[in-house]
């Protein structure tokens, strides 16, 4: 089977072709954030289609309903209601499957990467704001089809603005935009601490106060143990609902690594209930990489959504 697979954010699209499970072809694109959502998708899978192709999958950033093909809304997407599957089947001529992109990864290490030797895996994603895909039974779980955005779970009434328009949602506290919000508090407040030196004058980016904490710098490392500690909160009441075997991290911050799940982790094992009379589950960082969203959208079209 000849299949094309592409993920597609507010800011990034990545697009392959797979023969079976392997990467043949790949393309990348920056994706200019007043472009038509459905030009930006044809434009991505255009880039490595041939008329070998059997299916099209998309992933996208959003809250997606798998039966229909159809984009209802995703935050960083411009566009509602966008009927995605009927536009890609009918310009490409081949059957057409869309997902939710956290969906699609999740689905992709299920089937090759760390997932695919569990049966109940929780997969979240960390980066930009924190999204997820639940596994129940080797399975994707969707519910109604928005299943796994726990990111928008609200943890402080008073918190601050989440991108969706609620406060205090998760991923306000445990994301890479909360780290640069606390760097900057800390910058702001004292320009001339060791943090603020190492940061220097360009944006400062989530990646970059991970690296200023894992190079050895007080204050950095404190606010990404912060991060992970808020991070693993949430986790331990995602643990409480599905008592998972696994949980996957995935995302630009999740692929960190130790600096932010080792905290997480920690809090994980103190906060569930029933103490020391249970093991918690694995926490484990995700495998396939920033190509995940792509390849799971592929596979899932491959199979017709399984
Ligand atoms: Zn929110």
């Amino acid at each position: 089977m000849i299949s094309v697979g592409i993920d597609i954010g507010g800011t990034k699209a990545l697009a392959v072709r797979l023969d079976g499970s392997q990467i043949v072809d790949e393309s990348r694109f920056e994706v200019e954030r007043t472009a038509e959502t459905i030009d930006a998708v044809t434009q991505s899978i255009e880039s490595v289609f041939d008329d070998s192709v059997q299916a099209i999958g998309v992933g996208v950033a959003g809250l997606v309903k798998p039966d229909d093909g159809v984009l209802v809304w995703g935050p960083h997407v411009p566009g509602t209601n966008l009927a995605i599957r009927s536009a890609v089947a009918e310009r490409f001529g081949v059957r057409a499957y869309v997902d939710n992109d956290a969906n699609a990864a999740a689905f992709a290490e299920l089937s090759i990467g760390a997932a695919s030797e569990y049966r109940n895996v929780l997969f979240v994603t960390l980066g930009t704001g924190i999204g997820g895909a639940v596994i129940i039974d080797g399975s994707l779980y969707r519910g109604g089809g928005f299943a796994g955005e726990w990111g928008h779970v609200q943890v402080d009434v008073n918190g601050v603005l989440c991108d969706c328009g609620k406060r205090g949602c998760w991923e306000t506290r445990a994301s890479g935009p909360a780290l640069v919000r606390l760097a900057h508090e800390v910058v702001n407040r004292n320009p001339d601490s060791s943090l603020a030196r190492i940061l220097g004058a360009g944006a400062i980016t989530g990646e970059s106060v991970v690296a200023a904490a894992d190079a050895g710098d007080e204050t950095a490392r404190a606010l990404v143990t912060e991060v992970g500690r808020s991070f693993g909160q949430g986790l331990a009441g995602l643990v409480a609902v599905f008592d998972p075997e696994l949980v996957l991290v995935g995302g630009g911050l999740g692929s960190i690594g130790e600096s932010i799940i080792g905290p997480a982790r920690r809090v994980l094992a103190d906060s569930l209930h029933g103490g020391r009379l249970r093991v918690p589950p694995a926490v484990q960082v995700a495998t396939l990489g920033p190509s995940a969203g792509a390849v799971g959208a592929a596979l899932l079209a491959a199979q017709d959504g399984v």
